[in-house]
């Protein structure tokens, strides 16, 4: 890992760290950057962060709540816009409202599968919400993007499996197209970090081979 000395603040090329991240880890992906970070999604200023959502858009708890609560009810006010307009969001697709009071300019909605037991198409469904938010970002002209750990709180997914199934959905839509400079993702607590430090390490070795 080549990034232990991370800047402390918003610069362009490095990595998103604010003050009280304690775990940092940065690695390039041809050009773009990919990092892991230990801390709070609501707080970083990258372009936009993505929000592990509900097929309502209403908000809810965990991280969707936590980004209501910050960004204020403009963001719920577009959600609502948006579902009035085109129906609930299906599991594995993404929309983009404002980012109301937050850093980020943008929030990205994407729904995670529940986890109910690998038999629902789980892992394709987790991956897609990668895809499909970078690929919204992408069209926006959004090039700096934080995500969470997409469901592996209330929606109960597995977060060894989890994280696997997302650094490698990550890492294989930056080595596949442009547009995008950085994604982050943004892990709360010390131990879904580590998980997700070791997927990417899995993957990383499973390239040299
Ligand atoms: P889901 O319903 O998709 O499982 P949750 O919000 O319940 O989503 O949990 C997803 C992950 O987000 C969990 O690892 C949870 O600890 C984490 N999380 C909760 N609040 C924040 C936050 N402010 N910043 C980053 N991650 C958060």
């Amino acid at each position: 890992m080549d990034d232990q000395k991370a800047p402390s603040m918003f610069q362009r090329g490095f990595t998103f760290v604010l003050k009280g991240d304690v775990n940092v880890v940065s690695v390039k992906i041809g050009k773009p950057r990919l990092s892991l970070i230990q801390g709070d999604l609501t707080k970083q200023p990258t372009q936009a962060i993505v929000n592990a959502a509900n097929s309502s858009l209403m908000g809810g708890g965990g991280v969707d709540g936590a980004i209501h609560r910050a960004g204020g009810s403009s963001i719920l006010k577009e959600c609502q816009e948006i579902v009035a307009r085109d129906g609930r969001l299906p599991t594995g697709q993404a929309v983009v409202t404002t980012g109301g009071r937050l850093l980020a300019k943008y929030v990205i909605h994407t729904v995670g599968p529940v986890w109910t037991g690998g038999r629902r198409d789980e892992p394709k469904l987790l991956a897609d919400c990668y895809r499909n938010s970078l690929r919204l970002a992408q069209e926006k002209g959004i090039r700096t993007v934080s995500f969470p750990s997409i469901s592996t709180g209330a929606f109960r997914y597995p977060v060894e499996q989890a994280a696997k199934v997302a650094v490698k959905a990550v890492v294989d839509f930056l080595r596949d197209s442009e547009g995008i400079d950085e994604v982050i993702f943004v892990l709360f607590d010390t131990s879904t970090y580590r998980v997700y430090e070791d997927a990417l390490k899995a993957v990383k070795d499973n390239r040299r081979r």
